[in-house]
């Protein structure tokens, strides 16, 4: 068996979750964290795991075969992985939609440069949605899609309520129209508007003496979050946000209604959906499956950046492709 040898950057939930999943393959081994912040202030759940500062990252390009990034989408992203591209083969689970062409262009020069090997945007959404979407479009030109998330954790949105005056804490949860997941599974291929398609539930924690009804206007009128959805908002104590809403679930479906036909008169609907009791330790197993493939198509001398749909399934797999062929097919 090939060993992978994985690091990580960045050590947050999605760098935990990576973590834990290289500890369930047996082909990846986890040699090192690396951290903005202070080394020994950073404590790996993996006891003999190495955390060094970020700073040193450079020094340790013989080490790895392939760095996971796991910082944020907003801020990190866009600059560690071109940053690491042109040193490491890199994987990351960029998710801001609108800028993943821009990104894909950044890290695709660093790592021609530096003859490595890019995967990005990989996780949930984009990242195994994205390739429901290609399958079930790509089979079905004449149809519709449809993607719904929830229930599950808004990081984003659970970070703007926390950004209002007076609120000390609060968890967002998205959440699917039953009668629009309905009909769409029906073949219904309904035209739904954002409101049609989900609701949103907030779950706020306010300071002592601040003013409910202005923080929940201030979150209902919010635009671009709020504004186009039905929302709700239960003022709850810190305790109860404690007990009730500590996990970071999240899911949903990818569903593509078409029709095939003389007349387009037989309907099929291919639905992908997800279940997930962790976002960050689904999303850090993705990457871990690409980090094998990452380091695969370097073996093989592939260079530049890469998204999920350049990835060959059998790539991301551990077993060989014999195995697969005989057990999968
Ligand atoms: P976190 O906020 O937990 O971590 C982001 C970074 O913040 C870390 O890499 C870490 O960098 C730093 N950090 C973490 N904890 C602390 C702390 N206590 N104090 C100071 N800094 C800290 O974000 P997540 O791990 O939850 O998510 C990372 C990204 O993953 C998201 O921005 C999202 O875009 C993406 N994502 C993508 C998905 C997909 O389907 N494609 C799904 C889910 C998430 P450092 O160690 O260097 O300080």
């Amino acid at each position: 068996m090939t060993k992978t040898r994985v690091g990580i950057f960045g050590y947050g939930n999605l760098g935990r979750g990576v973590e834990l999943a290289c500890r369930q393959n047996d082909d990846l081994e986890l040699v090192a964290l690396f951290t903005r912040r202070d080394p020994a202030k950073v404590v790996p759940a993996t006891a003999d795991v190495a955390v060094y500062a970020a700073d040193d990252l450079a020094a340790h390009v013989d080490d790895i075969d392939v760095l996971v990034l796991c910082g944020g989408s907003a801020n990190d992203l866009p600059e560690q992985t071109p940053a690491c591209a042109s040193l490491f083969n890199v994987v990351d689970s960029f998710d801001t939609h609108a800028n993943i062409p821009a990104h894909f262009a950044q890290v695709d020069a660093a790592a021609q440069a530096g003859g490595k090997v890019a995967i990005i945007s990989a996780g949930w959404d984009p990242g195994m949605f994205s390739i429901a979407r290609l399958y079930a479009s790509s089979v079905l030109p004449d149809g519709r899609d449809y993607t719904f998330w929830g229930r599950g954790v808004s990081q984003g949105h659970s970070d703007a309520i926390r950004r209002i005056d007076g609120v000390a804490d609060a968890r967002q949860y998205t959440v699917p129209v039953p009668a629009a997941l309905e009909a769409v599974r029906n073949g219904e291929n309904p035209q739904l508007t954002t409101r049609q398609k989900h609701t949103r539930e907030c779950f706020v924690v306010a300071e002592e003496g601040a003013d409910l009804a202005a923080i929940e206007q201030a979150i209902v009128e919010m635009p671009n979050y709020f504004a186009d959805y039905d929302t709700a908002v239960t003022f709850i104590s810190q305790e109860e946000l404690d007990r009730d809403h500590a996990g970071i679930p999240h899911g949903g479906s990818v569903i593509r209604s078409g029709a095939t036909g003389e007349r387009g008169e037989h309907t099929h609907v291919v639905e992908y959906s997800l279940k997930l009791d962790s976002n960050p330790e689904f999303t850090g197993s993705v990457l871990a499956a690409c980090a094998r493939a990452a380091h695969r198509l370097s073996r093989e001398g592939a260079v530049g950046c890469k998204t999920l749909f350049d990835i060959a399934p059998a790539y991301l797999s551990a077993k060989s492709d014999e195995d697969l062929r005989a057990e999968m097919l």
